[in-house]
């Protein structure tokens, strides 16, 4: 694999498709074992987890179901800052296991207000699913309960994460050049 430009930026290659396939087999496994029975609804967090949500999904053996969501921001007119808004979730989830499927966990800022939308619609409980987790960005007192590869701070694109809108459609994961 060679380096590419995407824009201004210049990515080398980090994690490959088959590396990919074998960390998300493995929380697979562990969602198969610890979720049979209770019918969990998983939500992909558009747009960036749609393309690990379609492999992870195709793992799941057990009972469930899929629903997509995005999460819109406002810009505060005051001091107030970014106030986001949960679109496009239709089901009920009352009572029910949900989780979440995140593409990656940086800071945590998105997933906490993710989780905590998603809290005052009265789940049973909320489990998050992510393809990537930086430990060391996190600021949050989140915990992320299937990470399936773990990285340093770095920007990365391909596999659904994207550089301005580009680089979705890569099928390895790519880090930025410095
Ligand atoms: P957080 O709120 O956890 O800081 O960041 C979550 C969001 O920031 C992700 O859903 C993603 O859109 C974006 N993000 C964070 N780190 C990266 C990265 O390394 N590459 C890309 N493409 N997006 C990132």
């Amino acid at each position: 694999m060679d380096t590419i430009q995407i824009k201004d930026k210049t990515f080398k290659p980090y994690i490959n498709r088959e590396k990919i396939r074998l960390a998300i087999g493995e929380i697979a496994a562990r969602i198969n074992e610890e979720l049979a029975g209770k019918n969990p609804l998983f939500i992909c967090v558009l747009n960036g987890a749609f393309v690990f949500a379609s492999d992870l999904y195709r793992e799941i053996k057990i009972e469930s179901e899929i629903t997509f969501m995005r999460m819109k921001s406002y810009s505060g007119t005051e001091t107030t800052g970014s106030v986001k808004e949960i679109q496009g979730l239709n089901e009920d989830i009352k009572d029910r296991t949900v989780v979440i499927v995140e593409d990656i966990v940086d800071t945590g800022y998105t997933i906490q207000h993710i989780i905590n939308e998603l809290s005052r619609r009265g789940p049973k409980e909320i489990r998050v699913a992510t393809l990537l987790f930086k430990p060391q960005a996190l600021k949050c007192d989140i915990s992320v309960d299937y990470a399936a590869l773990e990285i340093p701070n770095a920007f990365i694109v391909g596999y659904g994460l994207d550089y301005d809108e580009q680089g979705r459609n890569l099928k390895d994961i790519y880090v930025i050049t410095e």
